[in-house]
C-alpha cells in the first residue's frame, strides 16, 4: 500500500474531506490549515502570526510552515504513514519537504491531485459549512447535518470558517494559481503524480483514491 501521501488541489476541492475519509486506512491526517485553526483559537504566538496571513487569504511564510511540519512528520505516529493536506503550497515548501522526508526516511510514495472547475470551487466554499469544535466538513446542500446547525459526529456548532468569504477566496485562488499549480508539474516530472476527478462526488472519489492506494 502507498502510505505517503500528498493531497493537492485548490481551496474547495474536497482535500479535507478525502483525507478525513481516508483515515480509516490507518494514515495520520496532517493539514497544516486545521494546525494554524487550531494555534488560533488556542491563541497562541504561531496563532497569532499566522491568523495575520489567513484571515485575508495569504499564505502564511514558508520558514513557519516548514517549521511546524517538520515537527509533526518527525514524530512517531507517522511511522506507518502520512497523508499531508494542505502541505506543501510553494516551491521552497516542496523542496524542504524532500529534504525532511529523506532526513526521516520517510520519502513520498504519491501526489493525489484532485481536479475540480472554478465554478464548483466557488459554489463549494460558499456552501461550506465546518463544526467548531472538530472541524468536520459539512454543506448547506451537499452534505447536510441530520439536525441543521449541529454536528452529526460530536454535537458542536457549525459554523462558517472566516476565509470562507468571497474577497479572501480570490486572493486564495490567486495563491493557488500562481504559488501552488507550479508543484503539479514538480511532481509530474517526479513519476509521483496522479489526478483524480472530484466532481465525481465524494464517496466515488474515496472508493477510487483507496483502491489505487491499495495497490
Ligand atoms: P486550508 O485549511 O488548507 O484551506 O488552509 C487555510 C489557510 O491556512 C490558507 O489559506 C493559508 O492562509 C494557511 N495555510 C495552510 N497551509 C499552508 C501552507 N502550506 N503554506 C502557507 N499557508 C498555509
Amino acid at each position: 500500500m502507498k502510505k505517503n501521501i500528498i493531497l493537492m488541489g485548490a481551496p474547495g476541492a474536497g482535500k479535507g474531506t478525502l483525507a478525513k475519509q481516508l483515515i480509516s486506512l490507518g494514515l495520520i491526517h496532517i493539514s497544516t490549515g486545521d494546525m494554524f485553526r487550531e494555534a488560533i483559537n488556542e491563541g497562541t504566538e504561531l496563532g497569532k502570526l499566522a491568523n495575520s496571513y489567513i484571515k485575508d487569504g495569504n499564505l502564511v511564510p514558508d520558514d513557519v510552515t516548514i517549521g511546524i511540519v517538520r515537527e509533526r512528520l518527525s514524530k512517531d505516529d507517522c511511522k506507518n504513514g502520512f497523508l499531508l493536506d494542505g502541505f506543501p503550497r510553494t516551491l521552497p515548501q516542496a523542496e524542504a519537504l524532500e529534504k525532511m522526508s529523506k532526513e526521516i526516511s520517510r520519502p513520498i510514495d504519491v501526489v493525489i491531485n484532485l481536479d475540480c472547475d472554478e465554478e464548483e470551487l466557488v459554489r463549494r466554499i460558499s456552501g461550506r459549512r465546518v463544526c467548531k469544535n472538530c472541524g468536520a466538513p459539512y454543506h448547506i446542500t451537499n452534505k447536510k447535518p441530520l439536525v441543521e446547525g449541529i454536528c452529526d459526529i460530536c454535537g458542536g456548532p457549525l459554523i462558517q470558517r472566516k476565509d470562507d468569504n468571497e474577497e479572501s477566496l480570490k486572493v486564495r485562488l490567486q495563491h493557488y494559481v500562481q504559488d501552488t499549480k507550479p508543484l503539479l508539474d514538480f511532481y509530474q516530472d517526479k513519476g509521483l503524480l496522479q489526478n483524480f476527478d472530484s466532481l465525481v462526488g465524494m464517496n466515488v472519489l474515496f472508493d477510487e483514491v483507496s483502491v489505487f492506494l491499495k495497490k
